[in-house]
């Protein structure tokens, strides 16, 4: 049984048809939006670079304002648009730059290094045969990006503690941090 049929199945029963809206299109779509996303993996990493150099330039802003009361908004913000362009899960710990801009937590399995033994012959997931694997999107997503070869670099296991928290923030906040130290050391005689 496919995913499509299994959402067709477990969709409401009502008369109203949207039109040009069936189950089987509305999976596709949302692959379609990652599969494109991996297609331009190169120039999402141009972008991700620049913006995460604006979000670094706004810490002063974050730390005056303080960072947990700005987290609420910036999930919100954060969790639409890579929902949109990623399906991101919201762990909080967004390693999309090293996996080709593919979102490991879409595999069914959750891995974070690599594939499992059981993708099909057709490059497709064992447990959701219509959904290409992640994981080979992935590898293909990095071959076109210039820091690919991230995607060899071992990922720690999944803080689940945060989840639904902004990656975002979080990485700004590490490399704010990381930048004072070095002035620090720097400035030590
Ligand atoms: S790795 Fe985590 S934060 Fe990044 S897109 Fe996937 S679920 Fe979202």
């Amino acid at each position: 049984m496919t995913q499509a049929t299994v959402v067709r199945k477990t969709a409401p029963k009502s008369d109203y048809k949207p039109s040009d809206v069936s189950p089987q299109r509305r999976v596709q779509r949302s692959y379609t939006v990652r599969l494109w996303s991996v297609r331009h993996s190169r120039l999402l990493e141009w972008f991700y670079g620049r913006f995460a150099d604006a979000f670094l330039m706004l810490h002063p802003l974050w730390k005056g304002l303080g960072y947990e009361r700005v987290e609420a908004p910036v999930k919100f913000v954060e969790k639409r648009v890579k929902g949109f362009m990623f399906d991101c899960r919201m762990c909080g710990q967004c390693i999309l730059s090293s996996t080709g801009m593919s979102c490991p937590m879409n595999c069914p399995k959750q891995l974070r290094n690599g594939p499992c033994g059981g993708v099909r012959a057709n490059g497709n997931c064992e447990v959701e045969p219509d959904m290409p694997c992640v994981w080979v999107k992935a590898w293909e997503g990095s071959r076109n990006m210039v820091h690919g070869d991230a995607i060899l670099n071992v990922q720690k296991p999944v803080d689940q503690s945060l989840r639904e928290t902004s990656a975002w923030l979080r990485v700004t906040a590490q490399s704010a941090a990381a930048r004072e130290a070095a002035v620090q050391s720097e400035a030590k005689p």
